[in-house]
């Protein structure tokens, strides 16, 4: 008889683990809370304009991820750089500089942009490649790695505050969700061991042509119905219980059983639902992991005042800031969102204090905006947008499999070894669904080439 699986949750993680499950011939129910699928990756209407609910990017290496906006047929609404290349821009300075790639193998590949690093003193310029290349070296699966923070790392090669908050921080807040002194130095060391300092291609940046709605929630909803899996939207899982040979899954008055269960929920989600020994984790392991904010502050000029798709600033409340006019539907004038990770300064904050704050500073970075009304101003919020990936994290993230037969758990918080992100969801829900039909990766896994995309 086909295996019956339920997948709770329909973030990146279930949708992953969902696919994979109905390709292998399970019979397959996803039962998710909200109206959509997508989980932390969606977007909704605001008047004329499609919105996400905060900007997302990934990289070449995300390999998994990929591999799954291709079991989506979505690759055609990515675009992903031929070659690495940031702007970099501080009010302190009268032009950009730049973060590019050159053709050498890394991690030659960003020597001569970092010797051309005007934000940094040339000393700290100097400095950088010692760190970089013991970065290399570190052992990031090791719990002694764990425990330390990555600023006190970097502060012990030589890195001063200012290269730390100026360069590291730069690529650091943005991949980590957390500032190098509340970063735990493993998880810095797998975004910069992957990213910037094994292959140099890997960190080109790739971004939605669409709103996030259309790459992730919509067409997985398509293709998990054309693989034959039952999909239940706003439906909310209140209890899971073992019962004869399987589990029963409540969701308010309605009741389902399945033999197997995949948990892709978020971490404080899981800890409620999951059976009592399922998981060996310390006490309060979900409220020990925590979460880290980010915020994302939109506005419409009535003016195209930027011409790259992005850019970061340093020296400057602002963080990464992206066009988003393509993928909003506006027509006229041009949609910035400022992207703000590791928020926890402005989570809070009302947005009339946010815009005083922020539209000033904006203005500073982007001289092509003196003059420019701004048509619309909001701000979207995300308190729970990643775990708080702080030292000591990874004893608080548990493996797919559970001490329960047939119960495993997804999600970007557990053991993948990656910090919150797409590709780690992914992985999560590919670990998932190798752990109940022993599947293999896909081997049909679509090139990287940006050709392709
Ligand atoms: C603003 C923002 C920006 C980000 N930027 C990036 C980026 O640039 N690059 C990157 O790689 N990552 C980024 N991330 C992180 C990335 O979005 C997440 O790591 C990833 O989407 C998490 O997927 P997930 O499936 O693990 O979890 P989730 O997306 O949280 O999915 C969990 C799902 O479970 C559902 N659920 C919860 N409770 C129940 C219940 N009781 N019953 C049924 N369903 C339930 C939820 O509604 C949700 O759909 C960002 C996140 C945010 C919020």
């Amino acid at each position: 008889m086909t295996s019956r699986v339920a997948v709770i949750g329909g973030g990146l993680a279930g949708i992953t683990a969902a696919l994979r499950c109905a390709d292998a011939g399970l019979d397959v129910t996803l039962l998710e809370s909200k109206g959509h699928l997508g989980g932390l990756t969606h977007s909704f209407r605001r008047g004329e304009l499609d919105v996400d609910n905060g900007q997302h990017v990934f990289l070449r290496c995300c390999t998994s991820y990929v591999d799954l906006l291709g079991r989506l047929r979505v690759l055609d609404k990515v675009h992903l750089q031929d070659r690495l290349a940031i702007q970099v821009r501080s009010p302190r300075l009268p032009r950009p500089v730049w973060l590019r790639r050159n053709g050498l193998p890394a991690p030659l590949h960003l020597a001569d942009s970092v010797l051309k690093y005007r934000p940094l003193p040339l000393a700290d310029r100097l400095k950088f490649a010692g760190a970089a290349l013991a970065l290399r070296g570190v052992d990031r699966d090791s719990a002694e790695t764990d425990a330390q923070s990555f600023a006190d790392w970097l502060s012990r090669h030589g890195q001063s505050e200012q290269a730390i908050t100026k360069l590291w921080d730069l690529v650091g807040i943005a991949t980590l969700n957390a500032y190098a002194t509340g970063a735990s130095l493993s998880l810095a060391a797998t975004v910069f061991q992957l990213g910037l300092l094994t292959d140099a291609a890997a960190a080109d940046i790739g971004w939605s042509k669409v709103p996030l709605g259309q790459l992730h929630g919509e067409p997985a909803k398509a293709r998990l119905t054309e693989a034959g899996a039952q999909v239940l939207l706003d439906t909310k899982v209140t209890g899971l219980s073992r019962v004869d040979g399987g589990w029963r899954v409540g969701a308010g008055d309605a009741e389902f059983t399945a033999d197997q269960v995949v948990l892709a929920v978020p971490p404080d989600v899981a800890r409620r639902l999951l059976p009592a020994g399922a998981v060996e984790l310390p006490e309060r392991w979900a409220e020990r992991l925590g979460s880290s904010p980010i915020v994302n502050v939109h506005v419409v000029f009535d003016r195209q005042v930027m011409s790259e798709p992005f850019f970061a600033a340093v020296d400057s409340p602002v963080q990464w800031v992206f066009d988003r006019t393509g993928q909003s539907g506006v027509d006229s004038g041009q949609y910035v969102a400022v992207s703000m990770s590791a928020a926890d300064d402005l989570i809070d904050v009302p947005v009339r204090d946010i815009r005083e704050r922020m539209l000033p500073a904006l203005r500073q970075v982007l001289p092509g905006a003196a003059g420019a009304q701004v048509r619309d101003f909001f701000v979207t919020r995300e308190r729970h947008a990643t775990f708080r990936p702080a030292p000591g994290t990874a004893a608080l993230r548990p493996e797919a499999v559970t001490a329960a037969d047939g119960l495993v758990l997804a999600g970007a918080w557990t053991a993948t070894g990656w910090p919150a992100t797409m590709e780690g969801a992914v992985r999560s829900g590919d670990a998932a669904a190798r752990a109940l039909v022993g599947a293999t990766s896909r081997t049909d896994s679509l090139s990287l080439r940006s050709k392709d995309i």
